[in-house]
């Protein structure tokens, strides 16, 4: 028989009551250490209690109006972003894939009101993960996502990730823009170097070429600065922002140049519940906290620390572990004859948990508050799941 819900995800048999900054606690009191922070979502931890104020004020006081109006949170979070960022315009969404979809949008029509319509075309990069949505799923191609969907959305040229060279030989007249992850997620936690990114920007001026930052996963702080591509020392003109930036809280946005948004009239686009009094309330207070200096100087130096603690465990555990990849606090273990399923799976009996990526990779993407002791204690509880593995 179908399960009530339907079965769409291969759950793990865990199931949680609460929540207290990096630890999840199930109904009988146990607590797991939790690096995976709802796949980068719960960017300040569970319950975090300057969040908590922030909605549950707000959700005395109005949740919804409509885009209709006025929404002064909106706004404000508005004009942090962009008093922060290289954008000078936002649209809120509830979510990546509504980011995706929008991004796709403006994009496309940026170009037909340039007078060049026939500039519909996005490269795009295998590996990639840009939603679930049908544009989101033809952008980011691959079998696993869009086999038994189709007819899909036409208009994107998949590359294989990382080759400069295709990149340059792929844009011609009818390209519209570039899309990537500066660090790949759910693709296995991959960064483009800086060299190439300083590339891609450079041929993006050459060509006019619309560059699309998907910041969803690698973006708020994640790796250290507010956005991922600021390391690279470049600015795209459209950016996919969610999950930290609702600290958990359902909550995404497209940030762009007033150039690139310029095909964005009113009546071209719109959302419910995007940028509701809720989801801003808190999102307001998320980047108050993160966008603080002080604050993603922490985020540095714990990175370091935990990176530091994981080559000793990779050291320790060759048959586990080969190596790691990413930024800041957007880890990958690299595993090496072990499976990384098994080795999430061992994480579950020693209560601690991580996130597969693709690639035979774990992801390590805890709230960026953890402390140092939380770090140790995540060391060790991930060294006796790695003996686990070792001796099944
Ligand atoms: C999660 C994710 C998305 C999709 O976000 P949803 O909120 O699940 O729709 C898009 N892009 C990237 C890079 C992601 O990690």
């Amino acid at each position: 028989m179908t399960p009530t819900v339907l079965p769409t995800y291969n759950r793990a048999p865990l199931s949680f009551d609460k929540g207290e900054g990096a630890w999840l606690v199930t109904e009988d009191g146990t607590r797991y250490l939790d690096l995976g922070a709802g796949i980068a979502v719960n960017a300040l931890g569970h319950a975090n209690p300057d969040l908590v104020a922030a909605l549950t004020e707000q959700a005395g006081k109005l949740w919804h109006t409509s885009n209709l109006y006025q929404i002064p949170n909106q706004q404000k979070l508005a004009d942090m972003l962009v008093a922060n960022t290289f954008a000078d315009t936002v649209f809120f969404t509830n979510s990546g894939t509504e980011a995706a979809e929008l991004a796709i949008k403006m994009a496309r029509k940026y170009w037909y009101e340039k007078g060049a319509p026939e500039r519909i075309e996005i490269i795009t990069f295998e590996g990639s993960f840009h939603g679930r949505s049908t544009g989101a799923i033809a952008a980011a191609g691959g079998d696993k996502m869009v086999k038994g969907f189709g007819p899909l959305m036409p208009g994107f040229i998949h590359l294989p990730w990382g080759d400069l060279d295709l990149v340059k030989g792929a844009v011609g007249p009818n390209t519209a823009a570039i899309l990537l992850e500066p660090i790949i997620g759910e693709g296995g936690i991959k960064a483009w170097s800086d060299a190439d990114l300083k590339a891609i920007r450079k041929l993006c001026d050459e060509t006019g070429t619309l560059l699309i930052f998907d910041e969803v996963q690698c973006g708020m702080g994640r790796t250290g600065r507010l956005f991922a591509h600021e390391w690279a020392g470049v600015t795209p003109d459209i950016m996919m922002v969610a999950k930290g930036i609702g600290g958990g809280f359902p909550l995404g946005a497209v940030l762009a140049t007033e150039d690139a948004a310029s095909g964005m009239v009113a009546g071209t686009h719109g959302s419910t519940y995007g940028g509701n009094p809720l989801a801003c309330a808190v999102g307001i207070k998320v980047m108050e906290i993160i966008s603080d200096p002080d604050f993603l100087a922490e985020v540095n130096r714990k990175a370091a620390l935990l990176r530091q603690r994981l080559e000793g465990l990779v050291a320790t555990h060759p048959d586990v572990f080969k190596g790691i990849r990413g930024q800041g606090l957007m880890l990958g273990l690299e595993c090496s004859k072990a499976s990384n399923l098994d080795v999430v799976k061992a994480g579950y009996a020693t209560h601690v948990l991580t996130v597969p990526a693709a690639e035979n990779v774990i992801r390590l993407l805890p709230p960026l508050n953890i402390t140092e002791e939380e770090i140790a204690e995540a060391i060790d509880r991930l060294d006796r799941a790695a003996t686990k593995v070792e001796n099944p």
